[in-house]
């Protein structure tokens, strides 16, 4: 009969097939959390002295990053980023308030329009840009800035094992090296820009999920409104039913590329891109260029309502 590796009882078991045990629904937690640990410490990460920025979406991810980092000891500090996209952004933000409140944190917002001056919508509106587009460069920049309002050297973010898969593979179908030569958990700090960390990367998406689910938490549950269906929805999708036949195929993909694979693109791409400051708001941007991506769309804000 099947038990739970910790503590060797036989109620309320949870299978975890890649790693060919059983846990109880009460040792769970522990197991998780010893994952996210290792990954922490065999990626010198951080430790427990240092200040950790932690990007809180509302997600299950991010959620599930605060709790281990905040139940063993790190020093988390987290911030959300309120994007405009109402009603959804005010209810995430309300469940973020919430857990952070719960665990003691305080809690830091960029809030975009304060900030400058509009949210994602009307920047999509305004540009005719992808709404993602806008958001995925508008959030890289928001999260090393709110990094080092918060006086950390490092941002953690929820990226877990199927999202790198996802990534790799995703790259692997264009070939685009010089992307891959750039992914791995740890992304060392540079030219303004902060240390980033992934301390999920060694968990998938159905642990993180049992882990919120058995802790209980209150997550973010509904799409955003103007999420477009991703490819690496599909490729996750391929990825599960890889999984279904061949045990552990997910982390014996995403290791295996960052042994043999990773650093030996990181060697030949080494030449790093070289980054300026932008001449408006000061984060970096690629050289050749006098204002960010980001600066640049909400130029195109202005522009649009001034004409
Ligand atoms: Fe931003 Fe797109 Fe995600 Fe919505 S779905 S939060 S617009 S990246
Ligand atoms: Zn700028």
């Amino acid at each position: 009969m099947p038990r739970c590796l910790k503590c060797g009882k036989s109620r309320d078991l949870i299978k975890l097939e890649r790693h060919r045990i059983w846990v109880c629904r009460e040792c769970y937690p522990w197991f998780f959390e010893k994952q996210v640990e290792r990954a922490i410490e065999e990626k010198n990460m951080f430790t427990r002295d240092e200040r950790v920025a932690v990007a809180v979406s509302g997600g299950k991810d991010s959620l599930a990053l605060l709790h281990v980092l905040a139940r063993k000891g790190y020093n988390p500090k987290p911030f959300f980023i309120d994007l405009g996209i109402e009603p959804y952004t005010r209810h995430a933000r309300k469940i973020v308030e919430d857990v952070t409140g719960s665990l003691g944190l305080e809690l830091e917002v960029y809030d975009l329009k304060k900030e400058r001056g509009a949210g994602i919508p009307e920047v999509a509106r305004a540009t005719r840009i992808p709404p993602c587009s806008i958001c995925g460069a508008v959030k890289r920049q928001a999260m090393n800035i709110m990094a080092k309002r918060l006086e950390c050297n490092v941002l953690a973010t929820g990226h877990n094992l199927d999202d790198e898969v996802a990534f790799v593979f995703s790259n692997v179908i264009d070939w685009n090296l010089e992307q891959l030569a750039r992914q791995k958990p740890v992304l060392e700090p540079g030219q303004g820009m902060v240390k980033k960390v992934k301390p999920l990367y060694r968990v998938t998406d159905r642990e993180v999920e049992l882990y919120v689910d058995v802790l209980g938490l209150n997550v973010v549950k509904e799409e955003c409104p103007l999420s477009r269906k991703a490819k690496s929805v599909d490729y996750k999708r391929v990825w599960d039913e890889i999984e279904s036949t061949r045990r552990n195929a997910k982390w014996s993909f995403y290791s295996g590329f960052l042994k043999r694979l990773q650093p030996v693109l990181e060697e030949r791409f080494q030449e790093k891109v070289r980054l300026v400051e932008c001449e408006k708001c000061g984060e970096p941007t690629t050289e050749g260029r006098k204002i960010c991506l980001v600066c640049g769309f909400f130029e195109r804000v202005k522009n649009s309502t001034t004409q």
